[in-house]
């Protein structure tokens, strides 16, 4: 394969990303700020660069995916970052999650340059990263997206062009509200249930078979029950998610009820030291507000 692929921030999700890349041909170069994490892929063939700079010389196709927006901003455009040393007509694709007005002057930065830019985060967690079964959501120029299908392809199984720059964030930012709202629901509905004495295992399939049915209920509604709270989706994550899409609510001036009061919860449990459980200790805040035990 002659495309020549630069990768930018191997961590749970980036490392499986770049393997899945180097596995199906690219030529790859990979960046992480912790050296140490890139060992694993310079053992299956990959250069590793010192910087972002180093690492995107000759690349065709640029993917970075970091944490927060001002982490997208230091490895893009930073003194060391991709736009110092990137060649005209490349492709540079953001997959982290991060602010959609941000994304929108990244864009116009490269532009600027002749390079291309989209903002393609995912979902579908860890697991996603790891199984190629992510989703994507891209924002940006038609004929970049076409461009960038063949990568998309070694890294989901479902890519939706949403719209003009910026519009893969904001539909990234709708999925996190629909995740915390979810898993809010999960957590009140299993409160009135269980201080009701009823059995939870067998709640929670009556409402998977109906319209209540939710990924977050099939998932995190039996690793409630059963305390189990490692994760797959960090709550600090949520968080940070969350103050994008409440920013992005007051740029919009629309109705922001469901995830104002998700991102207090959140808040609340990352500033007692709960940050790096996963989403479904959403349960714990409920317990202690409800006075009602959940978990077995
Ligand atoms: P992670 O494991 O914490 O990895 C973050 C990566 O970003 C690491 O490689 C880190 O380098 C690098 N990084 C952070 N700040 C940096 C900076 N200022 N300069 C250079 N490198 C920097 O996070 P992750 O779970 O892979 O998440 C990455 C992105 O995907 C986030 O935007 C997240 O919201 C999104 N996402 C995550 C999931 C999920 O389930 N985890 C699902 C969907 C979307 P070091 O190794 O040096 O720390």
């Amino acid at each position: 394969m002659n495309t020549r692929v630069s990768f930018i921030g191997l961590g749970i999700m980036g490392s499986p990303m770049a393997g899945h890349l180097l596995a199906a041909g690219y030529p790859l170069t990979v960046y992480n700020r912790t050296a140490k994490k890139t060992e694993s892929l310079a053992e299956q063939g990959a250069k590793v660069a010192e910087t972002p700079a180093e690492a995107v010389r000759d690349a065709d196709v640029v993917i970075s995916m970091v944490s927060d927006t001002s982490d997208v901003e230091q490895v893009l455009l930073g003194d060391q970052g991709v736009i110092t040393t990137i060649q005209p007509g490349a492709l540079v694709i953001d997959m982290s999650t991060i602010d959609p007005a941000a994304s929108q002057t990244i864009y116009q930065q490269f532009q600027a340059r002749q390079v291309d830019f989209l903002d393609a985060p995912v979902s579908g967690g860890d697991v996603g990263a790891i199984n190629a079964t992510l989703t994507i959501m891209v924002g940006g120029d038609d004929a970049a997206f076409q461009r960038a299908l063949p990568v998309f392809d070694c890294l989901g199984k479902s890519t939706t062009h949403i719209g003009a720059s910026g519009a893969g964030q904001i539909c990234k930012a709708c999925n996190q509200i629909l995740v915390a709202s979810n898993v809010m629901g999960v957590c009140e509905a299993l409160g009135l249930a269980a201080a009701n004495d009823i059995e939870l295992k067998p709640l929670v399939e009556a409402l998977g078979g109906g319209a209540a049915q939710s990924w977050q209920l099939d998932n995190l509604g039996p690793a409630i029950i059963d305390n189990q709270l490692d994760p797959g989706f960090m709550i600090e994550l949520l968080a940070k998610d969350l103050r994008i899409v409440k920013e992005a609510l007051e740029k919009a001036g629309t109705v922001a009820d469901s995830s104002n009061r998700a991102k207090q919860l959140f808040d609340d449990l990352a500033a007692q030291g709960d940050g790096r459980l996963g989403t479904q200790a959403l349960v714990k805040a409920y317990e202690q507000l409800g006075n009602v035990k959940i978990r077995r």
